[in-house]
Parts: C-alpha cells; structure tokens; sequence
C-alpha cells in the first residue's frame, strides 16, 4: 500500500448529466495526474439508487471522451482495481462497517425515518435544526442505549438499521489542504453520518473512503461542497487505522454564475443563455431537452482551455493552451480559493480564436458537407477563398453559411435595417451609373473596379460613405462582410450585374 505513485480519481454520481463544474474537477485530476506521470481513474459512485438516472454514467463517459479527458482506469477500460462501479462493489464495504462497530467507532440505530421526522419536526417548532450527534444520541434507538441482547434481536428478526459514526466529543480535527491550507473543525458540530444501511449498501462518505483506499489514491482533487465532508473522512481514514495512507486534499473553488451571485448550478440550465452541460441531454423522464457545448459548437480544446483558467491561472498573461501545455503548466499551487464567475462571452472567444487556428482546409471539410446539403455547387478553391476572407468574422463553424451565403446565392431579401438606413432617394440612380462603371470596368478585378468606382465617386463630389453603403446592401443583402471590391470579385461581373438589377428593382 501507499506506493508513492501519484494517483487521482474522477468519481461522479449517475444522477444527470455532468456538469461544466464537474467536468473542470476532472480535467484538474487530469492535468495534475498526467504532470506527475500518474494515473487517474474514473470511478462511479452509484451507491444511493434513490438519484440513479438512466444513461447518466454513459453520458459521463461521452463527454470524457469528448473532451480528451483520457483516464487510464476505471469504468469503461477496467484496471487492477475492478470494479470501479461501487453498486458492484457491493460485498465490499460491509466488513469495514463491522470493524468500525467492533471497535465502538460506530454504532447501530433503529430509529424508523418517521420517528426522526417526528424529532426534527419538534426542534423545527423551537427553531432549532436537528442532527443526530453527540448531543442526542442518547435518546434515541440505538446499540448505545439498548442492551445488547436487545440489539442481537433486532438484528436477528431483519429490523431495518443503519450504522452511523461515533464522532468524538470536542475533538479539533485537521484537514490539511493543499488548497485551502489547515481548515480545523470541531467535532462537536458533526453529526452522526449513516455509513451503512440494511439493504447492504454504504453511503457516499463509507465507500468513499474505503475506495479510495484501496484504489490507492493518493490526491483527491474534488469541489468545494465536499469540504464539509472532509473531516469526517479524516475521522473515517483513523478508525479504520489507515492514518498514514489518508490521500492529500485539496477542494477546487466553485465555479459561479457570470454576474457572480452564486453557484453556477444545473439548474441554470439555458436560463442564463448558455450551456451548463458539456454535452446536449435529454432528460429520461420528462424528455426536456438541455443544450451542451459539443452541439453548440464548441471545438473540444477550446472548451477544455476555457475551464482550466477558471479557477486555475498561469502566473502569466499567457491565455492560450493546447491539452500538453495545460498538462505542462498545471500546478494546484495555482488554483485560487475564491470562486471564479462563469463567462459567456469569453467561452466565444476561446473557440474564435481555437477556429482561427485552423486552416482552410481544415474548416472546409467541416464546412463542405453542409454547403452540399444546400445544393451549393462546390468550387474547392472558391470555397477555400471565401473560408479566409469570412474566418475572422467567425466564432462557430455553423456561422459559415450565416457569414458567407453570398458569395454563393444572391440575396433573397434585404435586412430591413439596412435597407432603411442605406437605401436613399437617389440610390436607384447613382447604381444604375455604378453599373456601368462595372460593366466597363476590364480586367474584372477588385483593384481595378475599386479604382474605377473612387474615381467616379470623386469626379462627381458624392459620398463614398453612401455609395458603398447601398452598393454592398445589394450585392451581399445586410450591411455585413469583408472588402466588397473583393466579393464583387468573387461572384464575377454577371452576377454582380444582376444583383446590381435587381436590387434597383426592388428596392426601387
Ligand atoms: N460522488 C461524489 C460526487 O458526486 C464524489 C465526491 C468526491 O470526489 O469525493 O461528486
């Protein structure tokens, strides 16, 4: 036990879709296992069935993937520690139960869940909260209070139980985080967790820990809500007299909503205007549908590049980091404490400047397939033209046709706006002369049109402003896009003469 090999684990519950907050703890593990040479696991903690939820674990495994998150043991690839599901872990847990009872670290309670309710109901009417602890344990049902023939008989005739913890009386216990430093808690002020349950199962907080154990981890990077849960696990590696093989802690900061009032929830869902979930879910039950950033969009590295700076930060301006960089760079030392506020706005930016990194050719057999459902007849080399004049404009690759459809099909109506800003009285008359122009203008190209198009608008005192205005509201159909000589280049003298035409027509 306890090799000094750096392992860390992922271990979500199957109860939804994962969060982007999840999905960050899981690059963290893997960012941090991966520069120390380690290995990270994904194990799945399906202990409660009450919050199961089908396809959810499946789900986990697709956005891992997704996103490049390559654990190299667990669920899904198997490892020397299978199984990593812990409901098939079952037989597993029960013998560190016991142990804890027959050490009096532990103990059996009876109370029925309506007798407690009935208990916390009273202290609710005196304003107060009610735990099972310390204080009160001694009234209630339980080995502590019933002899133990008493107890043996309820076991034996199958009542139901639970095993909860004995937490020590006004103990400070010490939790040392590599993020948060020493984090001391009195005991008096935990309460007695169920650790185990009569239908054979341990909760969250037993095979935790005894998993951890014996998968030997030996960092668990895990969010801020479970900090409160850290002192009892400290307490849990004790009595099970695994002190000296207690894994290092560190809980990353909660990641809030853009305007920083509060965690970032899946709850928020498309509420806000953007996705919380990596991947697009459908929720079994109710069929709701939530987006994700996959269908949205996003390219994974630019995702996966946006979580790492939200929480962790490079020490330096450097903003830009492919998955080997992050690995490189990564330390926990450089996770802050306070929670970082989530950014539409800059998740856009990432994946611009992701896109603007690939080549033409990259984006155009992303691209292509799509201009073919159209029906757009596909130059490659036009195509490729146009992908370098309208990339800078792009943040998605969906906006292509949005960004682009012009320079392949004439405008089939003309943006209102634009149309009643740029459209003047007189525009009819000065297009019909720049028509002209352009129907002489040899050789047929940008430079040579621009040239001839300035030299009219000079010779004739007009206003360059508003010529190209309601000149690029014809040919392209918004006041949108690059360097028009450029487009008019593009589309050829025919079609621009036509465009030229029709847009005098129509908008007369
Ligand atoms: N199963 C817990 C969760 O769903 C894991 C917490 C931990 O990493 O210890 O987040």
């Amino acid at each position: 036990m306890n090799s000094h090999k750096i392992r860390v684990r992922f271990a979500p519950s199957p109860t939804g879709p994962l969060h982007i907050g999840g999905v960050r703890t899981a690059l963290y593990n893997y960012l941090f296992a991966k520069k120390h040479g380690g290995d990270m696991l994904l194990r799945i903690e399906d202990t409660d069935q009450t919050r199961y939820v089908e396809g959810a674990e499946a789900y986990i495994i697709e956005s891992l993937k997704w996103c490049g998150i390559n654990y190299n043991e667990g669920v899904g690839i198997d490892g020397p520690h299978a199984p990593y599901r812990q409901s098939e872990r079952k037989p597993v847990y029960k013998q560190y139960a016991l142990d804890l009872i027959k050490n009096n670290f532990a103990y059996y309670a009876f109370d029925t869940p309506q007798e407690l309710e009935t208990v916390r109901k009273s202290y609710e009417a005196d304003k107060k909260n009610f735990q099972y602890d310390q204080k009160n344990r001694l009234q209630f049902k339980n080995s502590l209070t019933l002899s133990q023939s008493e107890v043996s008989f309820l076991l034996d005739s199958g009542s139901p139980y639970v095993m909860r913890i004995k937490i020590p009386e006004n103990e400070e216990i010490l939790v040392n985080d590599l993020i948060r430093g020493e984090v001391r808690v009195n005991s008096s002020q935990l309460d007695d967790k169920v650790l185990f349950k009569s239908d054979g199962l341990p909760t969250y907080h037993l095979a935790n820990v005894v998993d951890d154990y014996l998968m030997e981890i030996s960092h668990v990077i895990r969010g801020e809500e479970w900090l409160p849960s850290a002192p009892l696990h400290v307490l849990l590696y004790r009595y099970l007299g695994w002190e000296n093989d207690k894994p290092q802690f560190a809980h990353l900061p909660l990641l809030l909503k853009p305007d920083g009032n509060g965690k970032l929830s899946k709850r928020d869902g498309d509420r806000l205007g953007f996705p919380v979930f990596p991947l697009q879910w459908t929720d079994p039950s109710s069929k709701e549908i939530s987006s994700g950033y996959r269908d949205a969009g996003y390219l994974p590295d630019a995702f996966i590049n946006m979580l790492a700076l939200l929480g962790w930060n490079p020490g330096t301006e450097q903003e830009i980091f492919s998955m080997d960089e992050l690995i490189e760079s990564f330390s926990l030392e450089r996770v802050g404490k306070s929670g970082s506020k989530f950014d539409p706005e800059k998740a856009k930016w990432f994946n611009h400047q992701y896109l603007q990194q690939m080549t033409d050719e990259e984006l155009a057999e992303l691209i292509a397939p799509d201009l073919t459902l159209k029906l757009i007849h596909l130059d490659r080399s036009l195509l490729l033209t146009v992908i370098g004049m309208v990339k800078p404009r792009m943040n998605f690759v969906h906006e292509f046709w949005d960004q682009a459809s012009y320079f392949f099909v004439a405008p089939s109506e003309y943006d209102a706006k634009a149309v009643k800003d740029r459209w003047k009285n007189d525009s009819a008359e000065t297009m019909k002369k720049v028509s002209t122009l352009i129907q002489h203008s040899e050789p047929f190209t940008a430079e040579n049109t621009k040239t001839q198009v300035m030299n009219f608008i000079v010779e004739n005192q007009l206003n360059t402003g508003v010529i190209m205005n309601a000149l690029r509201l014809i040919i392209v159909g918004a006041s949108k896009g690059p360097d028009l000589f450029e487009i008019i280049e593009l589309i050829g003298k025919t079609e621009t003469l036509s465009r030229i035409d029709k847009g005098i027509e129509v908008l007369g």
